[in-house]
């Protein structure tokens, strides 16, 4: 058998085993919150020490280092415009379809008409104030303070410290920036390209000795994961609104994206879903994009046909800007809570969702529940429109009805997040593929 194969067998059985084990022997429906915690911790300790800090190590590097590789063997800093352009209307408008997706299945499934909101109220409360100070300060500037975060982000006064805050979007412009300056200077570059060259397959072979941790940390991590949430949770309304979120990724998964790679990127999409299964179950595992990313440009380039020019670029960019999952998800879990208040929205507040579910998405981190607090945008948007019409408002507390169910619907919707970014790696590598002495120099 292949070593790849085994790998797979290897990962997708400690991933059941997880779920049992998190379900079984850890979770238990009459503990209380505390002793849950005190019982999940040492499996979520030693999961992050084994798997998820080896591979939280190489996202900076690899990030800074994948960019500058990428804007190099692109070359031509206006096909990189070209490209960049490309880029970023395939995150928007993938993202704008999952949102719409995600409204037409809530508005016809309505998993939250005719529930009634107080007999929740005494344990959503409790729930939401375990995440009212996350909540209130992701929500604090608005639509606008995201994105004015998200620009800040983008133009680090300090390279140094950006990195060491873990920042990758500054990674991202730092490094576009550098590899832009390398390409004009031509001949003088190439001495630094090559060092860039040789640390890009360095990190690369790290990543791939970091994989073979992942059956052993997966095991730890979702047995945490399940062991505190537990399945029982998604029975009654909030089940429905559960399998509604589900239903919308897996249509936006297994139809949406599949659709445009076959179209537009003339790729069989479930042979390329196959070769890049690794990434999806550690997506799915970790509920981190950014913790995925290594995983996700290692395994695009080398098994997936990704060109090193598309996806060193669109790859990072994607794994803090791209989710059409966490997008999606908002958009079911307002219209939720909306319906069950038996608040209507009209179809401008519609649009408000769209519009302010695709930003919150955009401005949320790739890192575990980072979708459930900008969802806090969306509402108070949704809010704000509604008090400037006189209509009675959500409270937030309501958050705390989907919060118990937020861990599972995270795994979910992170690896279509993740699938999101490697479908547009493959699409631009079709603008933008490797040349023989691309892929002489490097992996691809
Ligand atoms: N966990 C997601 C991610 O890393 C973000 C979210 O919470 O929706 O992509």
């Amino acid at each position: 058998m292949r070593k790849d194969t085994i790998l797979t067998i290897l990962i997708l059985l400690s991933l059941v085993l997880g779920v049992l084990w998190g379900q079984f022997a850890l979770f238990d429906i009459a503990a209380s919150d505390e002793a849950i915690q005190q019982a999940v911790r040492p499996y979520q300790e030693f999961g992050d020490l084994i798997f998820i800090r080896p591979l939280r190590m190489m996202i900076i590097p690899l990030v800074f280092v994948s960019v500058v590789v990428g804007v190099t063997a692109i070359g031509d800093p206006e096909k990189l415009g070209l490209i960049g352009g490309a880029t970023l209307v395939y995150y928007f408008t993938t993202m704008a379809a999952a949102v719409l997706l995600g409204q037409i299945l809530v508005n016809i499934i309505q998993p939250g008409v005719g529930v009634a909101p107080e007999e929740f109220r005494a344990s959503a409360e409790l729930a939401y104030a375990t995440k009212q100070a996350n909540v209130e300060a992701g929500q604090a500037g608005g639509v606008t303070g995201a994105f004015q975060n998200l620009l800040r982000d983008m133009i680090p006064t300090n390279p140094i410290e950006a990195a060491a805050r873990g920042s990758t979007l500054s990674m991202v412009t730092v490094g576009i920036f550098f590899g832009i300056a390398l390409v004009m200077i031509r001949d003088a570059a190439r001495p630094v390209i090559a060092v860039f060259e040789g640390l890009f397959q360095a990190f690369i072979k790290l990543v791939t000795w970091i994989i073979w941790l992942a059956p052993i940390g997966i095991f730890f991590i979702v047995a945490a994961k399940v062991g505190q949430t537990g399945f029982q949770k998604l029975a009654g309304p909030v089940g429905l609104y559960g399998l509604t979120v589900v239903i919308g990724l897996l249509l936006h998964a297994m139809v949406t994206l599949p659709l445009l790679l076959w179209i537009f990127g003339r790729t069989n999409p479930y042979a390329y879903l196959l070769r890049v299964r690794k990434p999806l179950l550690m997506a799915f595992s970790t509920a981190s994009s950014s913790a995925t990313l290594p995983i996700t440009i290692e395994e695009c380039q080398m098994r997936g046909g990704c060109s090193k020019r598309a996806s060193n670029f669109v790859l990072p960019l994607g794994a803090t800007i791209n989710m059409d999952g966490t997008a999606l998800y908002q958009a079911v879990a307002v219209t939720f809570l909306f319906q069950m208040f038996g608040i209507d929205l009209s179809l401008t507040q519609q649009m408000f969702i769209l519009i302010t579910a695709v930003l919150a998405a955009v401005g949320a981190a790739g890192i575990p529940s980072a979708g459930l607090v900008t969802m806090a945008i969306v509402i108070a948007a949704v809010n704000k429109s509604l008090a400037a019409q006189g209509h009675a408002e959500l409270p937030m507390w309501t958050i705390g009805v989907i919060l118990g169910v937020d861990r599972i619907l995270d795994m979910c919707r992170t690896a279509v997040n993740v699938w999101g970014d490697a479908v547009g790696a493959r699409l631009v590598t079709r603008l933008a593929p490797d040349t023989e002495t691309d892929r002489a120099d490097g992996v691809a």
